[in-house]
Formats: structure tokens, C-alpha cells, sequence
């Protein structure tokens, strides 16, 4: 179908090909693979890029590779506080939630938001309880949690006791899953879930779940999903930043979303990195980091995955 594409990445966050097996960045890349054909059926089959992303965004968060949903980040409480935000760019509607701890899939209850149109971010418990009320799927927290998750937790928490000072890596820094998509009738939209990162304080909130910070889609500019340490995307306000530097300041995608990961995030000291999506164009996913776990299928339908700068070309989507 004429002008389809899309586009996702699972956090810029990757760790050194040696620290992982071939078998696990196989299968990270695999489950990438099954993100993006989720949303393309949906796009192919004259779907809207709106249900593409949440799509796609369910898919990575079912994913125990990503930092959303199952598998997602603990707080330094050993507990899971989510966020998610989805939004339209045909009409500016959008929907978000923050540290919810029981929805399975955050980005649902983002879409039941958007949905419900009485309000664009809940939070909490309130959060968890209107998503149940209108039929989002429920679950026991523990189904969030991964070994790999707690394992890193208790490093973090015993280094700190230690009063070693040991940089988080990229890989403890940074997780989140996100989605852009065209449609065929020209729309645009974007999706954007994660756990945070790993022994975050309680009730810190990041830039996913906020408009125009890590998630913004505007029809006719562009449609973004970022990832990286959220309290600078928010000062930033990164997100519309990208979709100002093309609508008031003649930026392209490429050269808006560059100088955004290369120089403005970056000068943060800061790992940063988005996936985009121009008006009528193919999916961009710069980052600044060791890698980014990423794809994107071309509006020839041509389906691309990646974790480290090798791209792997999958062939027809
Ligand atoms: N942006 C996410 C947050 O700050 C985490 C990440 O993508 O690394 O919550």
C-alpha cells in the first residue's frame, strides 16, 4: 500500500556484543522483527497508524529484551512503576499513563486515555483502576519482573552501599520501547513505554509518558518516540523540539534529528536516541550510544533490524 511505513526502537541502551550470546541478540532481533510485522499488517491492510504503533509498542512490551512491561526496570523499591503515551497525529488527541504497576500492557491503557478524551495523563492507582474499568488487561506485578532485572538492582544497591563509585553502564541507564508509523491515508503517530530505568527513586516520572518530551506525532512534520536519561528530553522538551526545528525552522527530519541526538542532548553528557518519522518519508533512528535496538520497514517495504551499527536486511516485510 502506497506511503506505509514504520519504525520502533527498544531503548539506546544496548550492552557490548560480548556481554550478551549470539543466541539472546538473535532472538532480540527476532522479536523486533515480530513488532514490525505486527504493525504492518495493520497498516497494509489500510489500518491506522494509530493502532499500528500500539501494536507494535504490545509486542515489544511482551518482549523480556526491552525495558517495558514484562521485563522492565525496578524502582529502588524493587517495584515496577510504569509509563506509556500514545498520540495522534491526524487530530493532536493523545493518551498517557504513569507509574501504573498492574496494567500489562501500559500502552493500552495510554490508548483507553486517548479514547476517553476527558483527559491526556492519569497517574497511580487512579491509572490502574480506569484502565481495569474499561477492560485493559490485568495483572499481578510480579509477571513485570525478570531475573536479569533484579540481578542488576542488587549490583546497583551493593555498589551503593559500598560507596564504589561505579558508572551505571548504557545498559542500566537506559530501556524503552517505541513506535512510529504512516498510514496510508498520510497519518502519522507515535508510541513510547518503559519501565524507567534501573533503582530509579519512587514516583520519578520520565519523559515517555510526557507530550512533546519523549513522544510527539503531528501529521505533515513528523512522528517521534525517544530514549534516553528522560529528565533531560523533558527540559529539552526534545520531542517537539524535533517537530519545531522542521515546522519553524526549515530543518529536514535527518539534519532536525542529528543535531537533537549529536549536539543538543548530547552536550548533556547524556546516551540519547529516537526513532522518527518525516511526513512522506522512511523511518530515522539516530543515537549517540554503543547501540540502539531498533527496525523499521520502508514505505517499498523493505524491513531492516538492528541492535549495534551492523543493520540486518530481513527482506520484504
Ligand atoms: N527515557 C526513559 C525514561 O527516562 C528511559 C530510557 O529510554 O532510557 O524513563
Amino acid at each position: 500500500m502506497a506511503g506505509i511505513a514504520l519504525g520502533l526502537h527498544g531503548g539506546c541502551g544496548t550492552l557490548e556484543r560480548s556481554l550478551q550470546s549470539e543466541a539472546d541478540w538473535a532472538e532480540s532481533r527476532e522479536h523486533i522483527a515480530l513488532a514490525l510485522r505486527a504493525g504492518w499488517k495493520i497498516l497494509s491492510s489500510g489500518g491506522t497508524a494509530l493502532d499500528a504503533v500500539q501494536a507494535t509498542v504490545v509486542m515489544m512490551e511482551d518482549s523480556p529484551h526491552f525495558n517495558a512491561g514484562h521485563g522492565a526496570a525496578l524502582t529502588a523499591r524493587a517495584e515496577h512503576e510504569l509509563d506509556a503515551a500514545i498520540m495522534d497525529g491526524n487530530n493532536l488527541a493523545a493518551g498517557a499513563v504513569c507509574m501504573v504497576r498492574r496494567v500489562r500492557n501500559p500502552i493500552e491503557a495510554a490508548r483507553a486515555v486517548l479514547d476517553g478524551a476527558t483527559a491526556v495523563l492519569l497517574a497511580g492507582d487512579a491509572a490502574d483502576e480506569f484502565a481495569a474499568s474499561v477492560g485493559v488487561s490485568m495483572v499481578d506485578p510480579s509477571y513485570f519482573t525478570t531475573q536479569r532485572r533484579i540481578d542488576a538492582l542488587l549490583l546497583l544497591q551493593q555498589l551503593a552501599q559500598t560507596g564504589a563509585f561505579v558508572p551505571a553502564t548504557e545498559a542500566e541507564k537506559h530501556g524503552t520501547v517505541g513506535a512510529v508509523a504512516r498510514d496510508a491515508n498520510g497519518h502519522l503517530a507515535a508510541a513510547t513505554s518503559t519501565g524507567g530505568f534501573n533503582n530509579k527513586p519512587p514516583g520519578r516520572i520520565g519523559d515517555s509518558p510526557i507530550i512533546g518530551a519523549g513522544t510527539y506525532a503531528h501529521d505533515g512534520i513528523c512522528a517521534v518516540s525517544c530514549t534516553g536519561q528522560g529528565e533531560i528530553f523533558i527540559r529539552r522538551v526534545a520531542a517537539y523540539d524535533l517537530a519545531a526545528r522542521m515546522q519553524y525552522g526549515g530543518q529536514s527530519l535527518q539534519d532536525a534529528a542529528n543535531t537533537l541526538v549529536f549536539d543538543t542532548l548530547a552536550s548533556h553528557k547524556i546516551g540519547a536516541g529516537m526513532v522518527t518519522l518525516g511526513a512522506t518519508g522512511n523511518p530515522f533512528a539516530p543515537y549517540n550510544t554503543l547501540g540502539m535496538y531498533r527496525g523499521w520497514i520502508t514505505t517499498e517495504g523493505d524491513m531492516t533490524v538492528a541492535t549495534h551499527a551492523e543493520l540486518h536486511n530481513i527482506g520484504k516485510a
